[in-house]
């Protein structure tokens, strides 16, 4: 209240502040280096730099992105600008911006019955249901997966997501310690009665670029007489032949039971999918709610992920190209005495330690030139805190050699580097 507002007569002001307890939440955030800012990110110009699109331009300030998930480089694609801008200016009968509804009101319009087509022949499934976040089809399918008295068994590095879906959903949950299939056999063991019983885990884990053990998890779903569900938000586009993603890379996308994906990282533009059996999109289609009550995705949207879709399995050398650079990248860091994971994808975690060395790791990057993400807890584990490095298809020689270089040099500055 201030002084400009007259006093309802007859009403007290309020004693004290309603919201001043979050006053001393924020200060403690900030005592502990872990307050989170927004702040302002723009393309960088084409003119400005060789590839426009491995650049970011920050409070004025262009940098390297090291930083995005855009790893095939297509948010920049004009391809796709243009099958957005047509899906507005060639609309019969007349354009729309939004859906206008929940599609199972008014809003499923005739594009997304052809995407999800497209989707299902292009994962080999018999069916596929486009959600309008990867944050909704996750935490929306989960939740119509499993109920009171079902166990989940999830990997301790999960995705918030997932987590946040197994939340939501009442069911039990448990979570193995990350990829150890040991522990996971345990909980299994342990929690054998429950009602139903599911396995989710990330293909590729987005802090740590590593992979699940997808074969192993498979068995035990098997043995366990368990579901299993895939999340390939990072996996997506980088692995197998037309980008399907590291189950069809291992040959198992037939024997997953929830395929999940996203548009939004390799794919550059936004949305996610879940695929598998009919009947599960059958189920989904009556049972999840973050389909069923919220607005379909914008017409342009779902035209950008079509073209998108067309690029991702015609053009097989981004997805070379981006993981010979995460190779070449992670084997200089690697030798230069870094920490830099197990993975082989084009999420490369450089691991700091403190929250406050991070940071300072990411400043001095950030003088340099180069964005890099500087991850913290509760993101990752206390202790782990890091720079998450990640590639795009876009990214120059010259480039990763600069990169390779500020990142050695400040890693020994700030004693990462013994
Ligand atoms: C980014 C991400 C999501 C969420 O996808 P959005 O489309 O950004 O909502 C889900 N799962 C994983 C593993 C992710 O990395």
């Amino acid at each position: 209240m201030n002084g400009n507002h007259p006093e309802t007569p007859g009403r007290q002001m309020p004693a004290c502040n309603p919201l001043a307890w979050m006053e001393e939440e924020l200060a403690d955030l900030a005592r502990r280096v872990q307050e989170r800012k927004l702040r302002q990110s723009e393309t960088a110009r084409a003119d400005e730099v060789e590839t426009a699109g491995a650049y970011t331009r920050r409070d004025g300030k262009l940098l390297m992105n090291l930083a995005s998930n855009n790893y095939l480089g297509l948010a920049g694609d004009k391809r796709i600008h243009q099958a957005m801008i047509q899906a507005l200016r060639g609309a019969r009968p007349s354009p729309a911006a939004g859906a206008g509804a929940s599609r199972l009101i008014t809003g499923n319009y005739a594009a997304y019955t052809r995407l999800e087509q497209d989707i299902a022949a292009w994962k080999e499934r018999e069916a596929a249901l486009v959600y309008a976040s990867g944050y909704m089809a996750n935490t929306g399918t989960i939740a119509a997966l499993v109920g009171r008295g079902d166990a989940v068994f999830s990997d301790r590095l999960n995705h918030a997501s997932i987590v946040d879906g197994i939340v939501l959903s009442r069911a039990g949950h448990y979570r193995y310690r990350h990829n150890d299939t040991g522990h996971l056999r345990q909980l299994l063991e342990r929690h054998q009665d429950a009602r139903r019983k599911l396995i989710i885990t990330d293909a590729v884990f987005s802090m740590d670029g590593d992979t699940a053990p997808l074969r192993e998890l498979l068995r035990l779903r098997d043995e366990f007489g368990a579901m299993l569900m895939v999340d390939e938000a990072h996996s997506g586009g980088i692995y197998g032949r037309q980008g399907e993603g590291l189950c069809h890379a291992l040959g198992i996308h037939r024997q997953v039971d929830v395929l999940m994906g996203t548009f939004s990282k390799a794919f550059g533009v936004y949305g996610a999918y879940v695929c598998g059996s009919s009947t599960l999109i059958r189920y989904l289609t009556n049972k999840s709610r973050t389909l069923i009550y919220s607005t379909g995705l914008p017409p342009a949207v779902i035209a950008g992920i079509q073209e998108a879709l067309n690029i991702v399995r015609t053009e097989g050398w981004r997805r070379t190209r981006v993981l010979e650079a995460a190779r070449s990248l992670r084997s200089r860091l690697r030798a230069a005495g870094l920490d830099v994971g197990e993975g082989d994808s084009p999420i490369l975690p450089v691991i700091a330690g403190s929250n406050a060395t991070a940071l300072a790791f990411g400043a001095r990057l950030e003088e340099a030139g180069i964005l890099a993400g500087t991850i913290r807890p509760p993101t990752v584990p206390a202790g782990s805190a890091r720079l998450r490095l990640s590639l795009t298809a876009l990214h120059t020689e010259a480039q990763l050699d600069e990169a390779c270089r500020q990142i050695i040099r400040n890693g020994r500055e700030l004693g990462v580097i013994q």
